[in-house]
């Protein structure tokens, strides 16, 4: 039968038998399913059901960028559910906060011109989108054979059938039939793990064959004593793209989908000259950039978007999460002027372009993220990410020593570390050591909340985290880690 831990003695606030079946959870008989009941925010802080507190390091799911109690977002979807908590914006109809977060959205895109948004309620729902407005595109434009997405091992881009299939995850592809067949995988760009020499047992595991890999390593071996530059890990990357492109029919890729630093994969920034050569690739084959911008967009790497960060030119951008600072879900896809022209100059031929979701555009999301654009605007929350983000950076990497890291990594608000054994990617520890988890817990029995998965611990922190509360992190960090080793 269900109950609620309620001894204060332990502060065991872990709901046990619940009834729910709950995302992303191992089966009943593990103790997944006694999951820590979270019941009240403030600030960079949650609460448990018992009333011990945790510094949120991950910001909810990495997404209360302003962190729990915010109360100019509380006001403005109060407002609008006083004043109209519904109407649709489908046909030729529509409302007045949905057209003015169209507008205050694209103004804060300024990587180059976006002429639309499209609201969604998710990531997932953004990323679904993009591939049925690159294919009506398509169908447009009269190549209807130009169908297929290309997305990177280890991304995440959502958990819908096509979100799925774009992410580049096993898990999400075992036992769902996926990934569908018109998406494929090109490798990731974790230098650490797969630069030459020395990586060719744990991939590149994009369209590379464990023999080309190898074959990639005995050459670099030959060749490259010292190994790659992260300059010529990309260049390798970047020819390996191309080469995918090339045996698949330039005809055939639609469009290339990529994380600016990947994130639910364990949070892996770009390699020098990554994006720049990536870009040149599809360009040259007229294949549409998606920015999938979920995660690192309104400030988390200390710019406004990553695309600003790293010099990407999108066609197409991925949002939601930090968009409403998640107090309501809202997400929104935004698109380029040659795509949006394609698009409405053939509607009229091809069809209404016939998607969209009853919440598509809610107005009480809506009102909650103009607000939140209009906070970040004029608390400067995105320089104030760039002026805190060395202290938290440089914080926790002074751990890097430590023998149980194999590598800290990150950038702004967001940080990843994996463990391994002897410094190196190719020693992992044996999964049944549960590192990765031992550490969380330690975390958490510190009085903080990290994400795990396996042996990488990430963490992205709200927005508005004061300097304090960077130093309480490290410092739970550290015992943590000191009692793991
Ligand atoms: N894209 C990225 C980069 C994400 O990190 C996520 C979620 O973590 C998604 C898409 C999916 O978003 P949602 O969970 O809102 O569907």
């Amino acid at each position: 039968s269900s109950s609620l831990a309620t001894d204060n003695t332990t502060n065991d606030a872990r709901f046990k038998g619940h009834d729910m079946l709950a995302p992303f959870t191992a089966g009943w008989q593990t103790t997944d399913v006694n999951p820590l009941v979270i019941d009240k925010s403030e600030g960079s802080y949650v609460y448990d059901i018992n009333g011990k507190k945790y510094l949120d390091s991950l910001a909810g799911l990495w997404c209360t960028a302003l962190g729990g109690n915010e109360p100019r977002l509380v006001e403005a979807a109060t407002a609008q559910l006083n004043k109209l908590p519904f109407y649709h914006s489908f046909w030729n109809r529509t409302t007045k906060p949905s057209l003015d977060l169209a507008k205050d959205l694209l103004e804060t895109f300024t990587a180059r011109k976006m002429a639309k948004a499209f609201f969604v309620n998710s990531g997932s729902e953004a990323n679904d989108t993009q591939v049925k407005l690159v294919w009506y595109y398509n169908n447009a434009l009269g190549r209807p054979n130009k169908k297929k997405f290309i997305a990177r091992a280890k991304s995440y881009h959502g958990s819908t059938l096509i979100a799925a299939s774009l992410s580049g995850l096993p898990a999400l592809h075992q036992k769902f039939d996926l990934p569908a067949p018109f998406v494929l995988h090109t490798d990731c760009p974790h230098y650490w793990r797969f630069h030459l020499p020395g990586c060719y047992l744990y991939g590149p595991v994009g369209n590379n064959s464990l023999d080309i890999c190898y074959k990639e390593y005995i050459l670099s071996m030959l060749m490259n004593i010292s190994g790659e530059t992260e300059e010529e890990f990309s260049t390798r990357l970047a020819k390996n793209l191309e080469e995918l492109i090339l045996k698949e029919g330039p005809d055939t890729i639609a469009a290339f989908i990529a994380e600016p630093v990947m994130g639910a994969g364990g949070v892996i920034p770009p390699p020098a000259t990554y994006f720049e050569k990536i870009q040149a690739v599809v360009k040259k084959y007229d294949i549409l950039f998606i920015a999938d911008e979920v995660i690192c967009a309104f400030g988390r790497l200390g710019t406004m978007y990553g695309c600003d960060k790293y010099g990407i030119k999108p066609d197409l951008v991925s949002l939601a999460k930090a968009l409403s600072s998640a107090y309501l879900p809202i997400g929104a896809v935004l698109v380029s002027p040659e795509v949006s022209e394609v698009i409405h100059s053939q509607s009229n031929k091809l069809g209404s372009f016939s998607h969209g979701f009853t919440y598509s555009g809610h107005p009480v999301s809506c009102a909650v993220a103009i607000e939140a654009l209009k906070i970040y605007k004029e608390r400067n929350i995105v320089e104030k990410v760039a002026n805190i983000s060395p202290r938290f950076q440089d914080g926790v990497k002074a751990f890097a020593d430590s023998p149980i890291v194999g590598e800290i990594r990150g950038t702004g608000l967001i940080l990843g570390t994996e463990f391994t054994d002897n410094k190196s990617p190719n020693d992992p520890f044996p999964p049944e050591w549960g590192i990765g988890a031992y550490f969380g817990a330690q975390c958490e029995k510190h009085g903080m909340l990290v994400r795990v998965a396996g042996d990488n611990i990430m963490m992205s922190p709200p927005f508005i985290i004061s300097p304090e509360e960077v130093d309480e992190l490290i410092s739970i960090y550290g015992k943590a880690l000191k009692g793991t080793e």
